[in-house]
């Protein structure tokens, strides 16, 4: 495979029109490389979550591009690339999780493995080395309210990277966390950008978890600083 890479050219966003119009981002241009954590940061209202979903083909510019690998228009392929290239390529972390109550740890891992029809033993053994890489090997069989916010974000984690995404998109994934637990994530994520060549894109506000990245992007109402 090529070097993955996502760039953002001149990316501006505007939602609602006439006296609701807001310009989320305006003119905004970045590169996430492959094998490195990008951290976009700012305050809250800044555009991170918008440019987050942009990057992670979840919404459209206004104007602007979204480049896969220099070569393709992510914004601009129809949807039903668009839904290809993000279930085979991207892995996408939550601040709350995300995670299916009724399921166990191992089940919701197993999630992306089951919608690309991966056979069952493979599963099974997909999802084992997963909860061992991110340290739940002892409680894949828990459900989510069995689990701290730090472990359940750890099987977020373990479902955002089983299916082997090139792409990792994290949308303030330690918000809900205390900052040593939110450390610890984030150290995680770095790790695994390094380890598997991840072109990682994560937002924080927290100055301590920035401190992390290997490259800092830092917005402003909507434009980077
Ligand atoms: P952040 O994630 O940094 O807090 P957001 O990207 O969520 O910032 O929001 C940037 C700006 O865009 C804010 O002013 C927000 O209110 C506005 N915004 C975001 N999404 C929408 C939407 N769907 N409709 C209208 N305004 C929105
Ligand atoms: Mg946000």
């Amino acid at each position: 495979m090529t070097t993955s890479r996502l760039t953002g050219v001149d990316l501006t966003r505007d939602f609602g029109s006439g006296e609701t119009l807001v310009h989320a981002l305006t003119g905004v241009s970045l590169e996430v490389a492959a094998g490195r954590l990008t951290a976009v940061t700012g305050p809250s209202g800044s555009g991170k979550t918008t440019l987050l979903n942009l990057l992670g083909g979840l919404d459209r510019p206004t104007s602007g591009r979204v480049l896969l690998d220099d070569t393709r228009v992510l914004s601009e392929l129809p949807e039903a690339e668009v839904l290809a290239v993000r279930r085979r390529r991207i892995g996408y972390v939550f601040q709350t999780f995300g995670l299916i109550p009724v399921l166990s740890a191992a089940e919701n891992v197993e999630v992306p493995l089951r919608l690309a029809q991966v056979e069952p033993k493979e599963r099974s053994r997909r999802v084992a080395e997963a909860l061992e890489r991110v340290g739940l090997a002892r409680h894949a069989h828990q459900r989510p309210h069995e689990l701290s916010g730090g472990q359940q974000q750890r099987v977020g984690i373990a479902r955002a990277v089983v299916a082997g995404p090139d792409i990792l998109i994290a949308d303030e994934p330690t918000g809900q966390l205390d900052s040593d637990t939110a450390a610890t994530i984030m150290d995680l994520i770095v790790e695994l950008a390094h380890e598997r060549g991840l072109a990682a894109v994560v937002s924080t506000h927290d100055p301590a978890l920035v401190a992390r990245a290997d490259h800092v992007v830092r917005l402003l109402d909507g434009a980077r600083l």
